[in-house]
């Protein structure tokens, strides 16, 4: 639990929300700057910064919910699709250091679009950095 946490306090009830779902582990609440209707965020109540930090137990948790409520959240505000982001660092647009999940509700060209440019290395460069990645999993 962070003191000046805006999630944490949410959780709390220190800060207004409109929650959509709680269990004793997770808290799911609509955004108020939403991408679209239905964009809602879903948090563990365990104030940790990054998904790295959480147990296997509370990702488990967590991401149970994201399944459950997505396409829930899809039906409920007549959207065709989703999206489902986590912003691990401020590198990666982190805003808020308390670890959630965004369920964005797609539309057929509402033109929401993940605005990276996109590159197109080679197989070699491609088995590179999947060689580098593999000797990081063997500890
Ligand atoms: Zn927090």
């Amino acid at each position: 639990m962070a003191e000046d946490c805006v999630f944490c306090k949410i959780i709390r009830g220190e800060l207004p929300s409109v929650k959509v779902y709680e269990d004793e582990n997770v808290v799911a609440f609509l955004d108020i700057y939403p991408i679209n209707p239905g964009h809602t965020l879903v948090v563990p109540k365990r104030h940790v910064e990054r998904l790295e930090q959480l147990s296997d137990e509370e990702a488990a948790a967590l991401i149970r919910v994201v399944k459950k409520l997505a396409p829930r959240i899809v039906e409920a505000v007549g959207a065709q699709g989703y999206n489902v982001v986590a912003n691990n660092g401020r590198a990666a647009g982190q805003v808020i250091f308390h670890v959630h999940f965004h369920i964005v509700p797609r539309f057929e060209g509402d033109g929401c679009q993940m605005d990276c440019s996109r590159s197109k290395p080679s197989m070699e460069e491609l088995r590179e950095i999947g060689e580098k990645i593999k000797r990081h999993l063997e500890h």
